[in-house]
């Protein structure tokens, strides 16, 4: 649906999952698209997949950040699109949450996506748009996302006031907040297969249209929010969760 042609995009954490998805869809939307992660291997492999080009560039770390923007100027000069992916989901019930899994945690999500979008401001262009990949746990009580939820939370509050604070420079600030999403985060948070497996059966059996969202269907609505039909649309958020946000307690 959304025309993309021309434009230029940078997709942090693009080497995976909804990142990846989103990078193809711009792409094949007619985007010029940069991808970042912070293996060299994954994200170099992902480039040359998706016919993209590829930039290792760790979101927490801001001297790597100043790096990746000094590169993306070089070589395109500025920017039309923003997607802030780049994210880590490490559960721990509250009364287990050490610091270092705080300080991963909020220095990847927030603080990472938050110099993501500092750094990058003087490239882009006006009517620009920045979309935040954050979650619908920035608005849960889900058991074990304490600090996960709490990173989402702080990107939503601070997307709020950017867009506000953005709007003069016609730049759009807007947030995804997906349900669960079918893709390789959850193998990465070290739990067992067959808990990961009980875990996805009772999020799946809570969700009205009962299945996980797709990466695809999280990029359709990014490369909405990212192209000028949505040229009107900024500080806003969007649930995208097959309905989990007002699931019923009694159906
Ligand atoms: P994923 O693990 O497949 O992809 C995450 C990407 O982020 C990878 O490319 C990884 O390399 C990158 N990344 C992680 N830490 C990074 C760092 N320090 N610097 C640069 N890149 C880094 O997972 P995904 O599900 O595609 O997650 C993408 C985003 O979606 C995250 O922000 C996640 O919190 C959010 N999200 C996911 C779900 C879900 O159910 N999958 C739901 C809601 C929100």
């Amino acid at each position: 649906m959304s025309n993309l042609t021309g434009k230029t995009a940078v997709i942090t954490g693009g080497n995976s999952g909804i990142g990846y998805a989103t990078a193809k869809k711009f792409k094949a939307d007619g985007a010029n698209v940069i991808i970042t992660g912070r293996s060299l291997e994954r994200v170099q492999a992902a480039a040359d997949e998706l016919g993209v080009k590829g930039i290792v560039a760790d979101v927490s770390d801001l001297s790597a950040l100043d790096d990746l923007v000094e590169q993306v100027k070089n070589e395109y000069g500025q920017l039309d699109i923003l997607f802030v992916n780049a994210g880590i989901f490490a559960p721990a019930p509250v009364g287990q949450n050490s610091e270092e899994m705080f300080d991963t945690q909020m220095g990847i999500n927030f603080k990472g996506a938050v110099f993501t979008i500092e750094k990058f401001l003087p490239l882009l262009k006006e009517g620009a748009s920045i979309i935040n990949l954050s979650s619908i746990n920035a608005y849960t009580g889900m058991s074990n996302t304490a600090i996960y939820a709490a990173s989402k939370a702080a990107l939503n509050a601070y997307s709020r006031t950017a867009a506000t604070e953005l709007a003069p420079r016609k730049i759009r600030v807007n947030v995804v907040n997906p349900g669960p999403v079918s893709t390789p985060i959850f193998g990465k948070t070290g739990m067992p297969e067959a808990q990961l497996n009980d875990f996805a059966a009772a999020m799946q059996d809570r969700i009205p249209l009962k299945r996980f969202g797709q990466p695809e269907d999280i990029a359709n609505l990014v490369a909405f929010l990212a192209s000028d039909e949505a040229s009107f649309i900024t500080g806003a958020e969007y649930n995208i969760d097959g309905g989990m946000n007002v699931n019923p307690i009694l159906s």
